[in-house]
């Protein structure tokens, strides 16, 4: 399983520790995690804090 390092991707905060998994970070504190590909064609996973996710959500709402 790939995890995904646990900061911001946008501001580099780190993310809240959770005794399990992300879904905790997630439903508790309103991080997203974000996939994507990168150019060789491998996965990549970020995260955003609830801040950054907050200004990504209002930047692609026009
Ligand atoms: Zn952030």
């Amino acid at each position: 399983m790939t995890h995904a390092a646990r900061k911001c991707g946008v501001c580099g905060k780190a993310a809240p520790t959770t005794p399990s998994d992300h879904t905790l970070i997630s439903t508790n504190y309103g991080w997203r995690l974000s996939r994507s590909v990168a150019a060789d064609g491998s996965l990549l996973l970020m995260w955003r804090c609830n801040e950054c996710w907050a200004k990504f959500q209002q930047s692609r709402t026009p």
